[in-house]
């Protein structure tokens, strides 16, 4: 993302494309608020464990991206109708 080239393409966007768009992607654990019981929060409390014990063997990135992700992206006008009709990719 250096705001020059379409990360998508590799075209110029200032002097190939009147307009630039940027695609932020944010990549996150999710969990559905549940009502918790004792039995619940010790299935936790076992979990938690585990995680912490797997993730000794993970790299920083690696334990991040299990976490958290940000990709912030420039797109010229040909892709960002592309990233729009498609967002995931599906139709390759
Ligand atoms: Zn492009």
């Amino acid at each position: 993302m250096d705001h020059f080239t379409c990360d998508r393409c590799g075209n110029g966007l200032l002097l190939d494309a009147p307009v630039r768009y940027e695609v932020r992607i944010e990549v996150k654990s999710a969990y559905d608020p549940l009502e918790i019981t004792s039995e619940d929060l010790a299935r936790v409390e076992e979990e938690l464990h585990a995680l912490l014990e797997k993730l000794k063997d993970y790299s920083a990135e690696k334990a991040q991206d299990e976490v958290h992700r940000d990709f912030r992206f420039d797109l010229c006008a040909t892709c960002q109708k592309k990233f729009l009709a498609d967002p995931l990719g599906r139709s390759r």
